[in-house]
């Protein structure tokens, strides 16, 4: 007979009686494999702790959200949020299904660039474009989406020097219901900036406007906001239908759809919670179809959508280095990922999986990452099978943000892998090295000895 594996033995208190609102605790959940791959053969492979990308789960998603909008309204184009994930790989698997790229800053707009997106498939969104940025996406004919009233002015000052209508959009903020308001980004609807915008960019006549442009926050709850801005942008485009004759090409709704993710705060977990797709997609479709568009001036609706699209398809694996337990007789788990990885954990209480099988006995526990830093906890207090040194676990919803927020802090950025739709496994992002890290620093010369 194999001989059992050890779990410690705890004292725990019965609670007897009717069960919560909720039922009876869940039992832990297990992990043993993503998409058919077993988690402790990455981790013994590719090294702990470990970012996992599941491409079908990405392609899934993308498709989904993609029926959800196409089902409902003609004309549907998606651009990828790169400041979800610009990494190579996952930038070019939703190129691949036809994604064009979206991207806030200069740096992002050369990554597409060098990744093969034609110029005018990126859409160049973002507060700060340099004048340098702004050639480029004008000479490239990416659609520039303006955000406040100098950045007009520079490219206006731009077309006086190179010959090319530059294609633009304004970005509209708008109280959608949702407080606080998003109204640091772009033209204020209410107060009246926007359409001065628009009615500057129609008189300057060197300008080609194209669409209109809104992005109302992240990991929205309420399909109505999206509703509302949806009606705001098409009363906008209809008034300059009114005044100059003028027909935008697109509406560009943005992003912000939340994941099934938690939000830290909220009693029912995300899966709960979240809206689908869908009823963002009939929030969005419905208004757009009631406005007074006529048929064949019905314009094209792009979507930004970053975080709903590819947070389920990312896990980070981790181990449990030691276990404690606090003053407060709270158990306590340190493991190997820590919040410089793991950055989204400010915002969620993610998920947690156990990826070897034990047995259904829990303890709320603390799980704390690696660094020397009070503020290094991933989860407060989580329901936790009896974790031993060693074990292994799985973080849920972590593919959205964290491979471009992530820093080195202490500990160094592990690899990312891709789990491809027949099950193999590629690297599509190296670990760090102390290498990696002193390549950028510098020592004058003065200070290359010291004696102790
Ligand atoms: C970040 C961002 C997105 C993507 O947002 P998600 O919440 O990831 O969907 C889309 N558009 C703009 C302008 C953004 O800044």
């Amino acid at each position: 007979m194999e001989k059992k594996k050890y779990e410690r033995p705890i004292i725990k208190q019965l609670v007897t009686g009717v069960p919560g609102k909720f039922g009876r605790p869940e039992k832990p959940n297990i992990m043993t494999h993503i998409d058919g791959v077993s988690v402790k053969s990455l981790l013994n492979e590719y090294g702990s702790p470990l970012f996992v990308m599941s491409e079908k789960k990405m392609r899934e998603k993308y498709q989904t959200a993609k029926q959800a909008f196409t089902t409902r309204y003609p004309k549907v184009q998606m651009a990828w949020s790169y400041k979800t994930n610009y990494l190579d790989a996952v930038c070019s698997i939703y190129h691949q299904e036809g994604s064009w790229a979206e991207v806030v800053s200069g740096f992002e707009y050369d990554k597409a660039i060098e990744l093969g997106v034609e110029g005018s498939k990126i859409i160049f969104n973002g507060p700060t474009k340099s004048e340098a940025d702004l050639i480029k996406a004008i000479t490239n004919e990416s659609l520039i989406h303006i955000d406040n009233i100098d950045e007009l002015y520079l490219i206006l000052k731009i077309t006086e020097k190179i010959n090319i209508r530059p294609k633009v959009a304004i970005r509209v903020n708008m109280d959608t219901g949702i407080y606080p308001m998003w109204d640091r980004f772009g033209f204020n609807y209410e107060n009246g900036m926007a359409w001065e915008a628009l009615n500057k960019i129609m008189h300057s006549g060197k300008l080609d406007l194209i669409g209109l442009h809104t992005h109302i926050g992240t990991f929205m709850l309420a399909p109505n906001a999206y509703k509302i801005a949806a009606q705001k942008l098409s009363d906008l485009a209809l008034g300059l239908k009114k005044k100059f004759s003028h027909n935008i090409k697109y509406i560009d709704m943005g992003g912000g759809f939340a994941s099934t993710n938690s939000l830290k705060g909220i009693y029912m977990p995300g899966v709960d919670t979240s809206p689908s797709i869908d009823d963002f997609a009939e929030a969005i479709t419905s208004a757009l179809l009631s406005a007074h568009y006529s048929t064949e001036e019905l314009p094209v609706l792009i979507l930004e959508t970053g975080r709903a699209l590819i947070d389920e398809a990312g896990y980070l694996l981790g181990t449990v280095l030691a276990n404690k337990r606090l003053i407060s007789g709270q158990r306590a788990t340190i493991a190997d990922i820590g919040v410089n990885i793991l950055f989204t954990s400010f915002w969620y209480d993610h998920k947690i999986s156990v990826a070897q099988e034990m047995t259904d006995f829990t303890e709320p526990t603390a799980l704390f990452g690696p660094l020397c830093m009070n503020i290094d906890v991933i989860r407060e207090n989580v329901e936790l099978p009896l974790l031993n040194i060693g074990d292994n676990f799985v973080v849920h919803y972590a593919g959205a943000y964290n491979m471009t927020q992530w820093m080195q802090f202490i500990t160094m950025r592990p690899k990312v892998v891709l789990i491809d739709e027949q099950g193999r496994t590629h690297i599509i992002r190296e670990n760090e090295s102390l290498e990696t890290i002193k390549q950028l620093e510098k020592v004058p010369e003065y200070l290359s000895k010291f004696e102790l």
